[in-house]
């Protein structure tokens, strides 16, 4: 597996690894984020749906599961998947559905949802350092490994 490693200084440079990805995605691509709470997740998909064209607020869809975004090229579903109390609510709400062809996927908590959950393009990874944070980038397969090489930091 290809893996990119990037030391994040602040806020501004999580925002901007987020609105990079956002922009080299050519089809449908799902992201997993790893990390703690308050590690960045949110604030890396705030850059990534930002960077394709939404205004407002991004905030983590906690009790709501998901949060869609229709925006001009894309679908974005912005999953935030803590607050699953069993994986089986995620058939419930037909989780098969969000991954179209149109679609890109950003999953916050993704181990909660372990086994029903279609696999990653990239695993993002992120740790505490202060107030700069590590980020471990992990490409699965050939679209995954052609994203992490275009990505220019
Ligand atoms: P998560 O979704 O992982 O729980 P959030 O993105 O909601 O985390 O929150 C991250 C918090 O950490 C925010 O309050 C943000 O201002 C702060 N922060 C400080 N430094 C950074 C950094 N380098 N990258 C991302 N967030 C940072
Ligand atoms: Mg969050």
């Amino acid at each position: 597996m290809e893996t990119k490693t990037l030391l994040l200084k602040d806020e501004a440079e999580t925002v901007r690894l987020g609105s990079h990805l956002a922009l080299i995605c050519s089809r449908q691509t799902t992201f997993y984020l790893h990390g703690d709470l308050g590690a960045g997740k949110t604030t890396l998909c705030r850059g990534f749906i930002q960077a394709l064209g939404h205004q407002g607020n991004v905030k983590s869809p906690t009790y709501t599961l998901v949060e869609p975004y229709q925006l001009d090229q894309w679908q974005v579903y912005h999953f935030d998947l803590y607050r699953l109390a069993d994986p089986e609510e995620l058939e419930f709400m037909g989780i098969r559905d969000y991954f179209t062809p149109d679609a890109i996927c950003l999953v916050e908590w993704p181990e909660k949802g372990a086994g029903l959950l279609p696999s990653a393009d990239i695993e993002i990874d992120i740790r505490y350092d202060g107030e700069s944070r590590i980020v471990v980038l992990s490409a699965n397969g050939e679209y995954g490994r052609t994203l992490l090489s275009q990505l220019e930091l």
